[in-house]
């Protein structure tokens, strides 16, 4: 075997080109999550620490149970970047620019750094590795590669990161080097448990009555493989509950034994159908959002169609039932 080229690998290029640069930009995906928040604060603490000049722009705010953790004041929100206003913008969590949700990218001195299938790699410089279970994990690396040491709110963030885009530890993307990570980041000052309830069990009232309307909702296909969630604004009205309570709710389907996927109908204000999937094992729902020109991983995929829902919703079920099938021929012992 050779050693590795280290003049090559993005990773040691992204390095240099943050050392020599000065003032960031950070961004990553129009309704951000779990990773792309602790992804991208993680790198500003790091870029701190390094005495750079950073902001983050994200196009929609965070889900409310994010807000007590360190540092989101800072995210600023915003539909557009300035020109000329960062000597590069670090895009996190981004297969495509697009996803940003920010205009006025396509000026700027793009690092795009992915573990999205299907990256388009359309930045100055592109990191993309599939093979992480978060983005958070290659920020660590990035992190370490650039000498900054893992501090309680670095550690934090990258164990957000970890925890939610694994869906707590459950998708089959998780390696050694997953717990190493999060085995670093509780030395460094993080608890597991605190971490867990305050993302998972902050909801609001409002929220468990979704749960429960949504539940009393759902319809099962595929001879109870596969479970059919489905949202409209007359629901959150009723629960009084709201767009923010509605993160996770996919998960709660999958508890069921037989159930291997389930799909989350969101319809929106202006007749579009939000569509997210969730699947267990090799059941590989990326693959079905691809088709309908979405992406994501093989357990947890999205795309968004044109309604009326009925007229969408008979061919992706028709899909997942597809997907189901096919994944249930490797299914582990
Ligand atoms: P969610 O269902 O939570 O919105 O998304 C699950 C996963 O699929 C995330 O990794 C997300 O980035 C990805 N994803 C969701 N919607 C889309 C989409 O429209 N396009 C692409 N490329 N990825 C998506
Ligand atoms: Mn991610």
């Amino acid at each position: 075997m050779t050693a590795p080229n280290r003049k090559s690998d993005p990773l040691q290029q992204i390095r240099d080109q943050i050392l020599e640069r000065r003032r960031f930009l950070i961004t990553s995906h129009a309704r951000p999550d779990g990773d792309s928040i602790g992804s991208q604060l993680a790198m500003a603490f790091a870029l701190d620490a390094l005495g750079k000049e950073v902001r983050i722009v994200n196009a929609d705010p965070a889900p409310d149970h994010y807000q007590e953790f360190p540092g989101m004041e800072r995210i600023e929100i915003a539909t557009r970047v300035e020109p000329m206003t960062a000597d590069a913008v670090i895009v996190m969590e981004c297969s495509e620019p697009g996803r940003t949700g920010l205009a006025g990218l396509e000026r700027e001195y793009l690092i795009n750094i992915d573990h999205h299938a299907g990256n388009q790699l359309y930045g100055a410089l592109n990191w993309h590795d599939d093979s992480a279970a978060a983005c958070g994990e290659m920020v660590f690396d990035l992190i370490q590669a650039l000498g900054v040491p893992l501090t309680p709110e670095i550690a934090t963030h990258i164990y957000l990161a970890i925890l939610t885009d694994t869906g707590s530890f459950h998708h089959s993307n998780i390696t050694p080097r997953t717990f190493d990570i999060c085995r670093q980041c509780v030395e460094a000052g993080v608890t597991p448990a605190v971490m867990a309830r305050r993302v998972f069990d902050s909801n609001s009232f409002g929220k468990l009555k979704l749960i429960g309307a949504l539940l009393d909702d759902m319809e099962l296909a595929d001879e109870g493989r596969l479970a059919v969630l489905h949202l409209d604004d007359q629901m959150l009205a009723a629960t009084g509950s709201t767009h923010n309570d509605t993160e996770g709710l996919i998960n709660l389907p999958l508890t069921a034994r037989e159930i291997q996927a389930v799909v989350f109908f969101k319809v929106t204000q202006n007749g579009q159908v939000r569509v997210s999937m969730r699947s267990k094992y090799d059941v590989d729902v990326r693959r079905v959002a691809n088709e309908f020109g979405g992406g994501g991983h093989k357990n947890a995929a999205g795309f968004t169609v044109n309604g009326p829902l009925m007229d969408v919703r008979a061919g992706i079920v028709r899909r997942l039932v597809g997907a189901i099938a096919e994944g249930l021929e490797t299914r582990p012992a």
